[in-house]
């Protein structure tokens, strides 16, 4: 499965901490980050990570490309809610593009926590099988 990691810099910690414990199940998948997402997840957890651009560089459109082409299975999108940012109608077309796709998202850790209990189980393995969006 090819897992796209996202986390504003409020939540970085977080992201960090979460991939530092679910590192035995995210290491059997592909995965790809935003820049700085990605950097401190590897550093952190040696995972091999494909790091697009920095979010403020255009990182989460990078990613938002790769899921209207389909090739993203699940979306870890830790979001700051309190925090205006300037690319946020980005999130939000990246986000919409999910649900066009029906794409998992997890916007905070707990709905994480839940994807990828599901993600070990291989709940979403029927994302090889049939798109429901084609
Ligand atoms: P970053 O991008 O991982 O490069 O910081 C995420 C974001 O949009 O804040």
């Amino acid at each position: 499965m090819n897992v796209a990691l996202i986390a504003h810099d409020a939540k970085k910690e977080l992201m960090v901490q979460f991939c530092i414990a679910y590192c035995g199940i995210l290491s059997r998948h592909n995965l790809c980050a935003t820049g700085t997402t990605g950097k401190l997840v590897a550093e952190a957890t040696g995972l091999n990570i494909t790091r697009y651009m920095s979010g403020t560089q255009g990182g989460g459109e990078q990613i938002t490309a790769r899921i209207s082409c389909n090739e993203i299975d699940l979306l870890l999108f830790f979001r700051d809610p309190l925090t205006v940012k300037s690319n946020e109608p980005n999130d939000y077309d990246m986000l919409r593009l999910c649900d066009i796709r029906g794409i998992p998202v997890a916007t905070n850790i707990a709905t994480a926590e839940v994807l990828i209990h599901g993600l070990e189980r291989g709940d979403l393995d029927w994302r090889n099988i049939v798109n429901p969006a084609e």
